[in-house]
């Protein structure tokens, strides 16, 4: 347990929400931080990540969500 997690570049999230949305087990919100495209870019944080992959495959910026499965 705890292992799994998704790992999100910040330079490439749009802080579009739709992760935060997509995950059922909430692991995923949005920070209060700023990004170098002006946006507030969504942040991983829980221990409850099934590394189910909704977030990825939800995510429209290509290459912002990589999920690592602990195995
Ligand atoms: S892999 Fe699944 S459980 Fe983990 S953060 Fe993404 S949507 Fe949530
Ligand atoms: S879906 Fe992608 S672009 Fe949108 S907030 Fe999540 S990581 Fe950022």
């Amino acid at each position: 347990m705890g292992k799994n997690f998704a790992k999100i570049d910040k330079a490439e999230c749009k802080g579009c929400k739709v992760c935060v949305s997509a995950c059922p087990k909430h692991c995923i919100h949005i920070g209060s931080d700023i990004n170098q495209l002006g946006y507030q870019y969504a942040v991983f944080e829980s221990d409850e990540c099934t590394a189910c992959g909704l977030c990825f495959y939800s995510c429209p910026e290509p290459g912002a969500i990589t999920v690592y499965k602990d195995e």
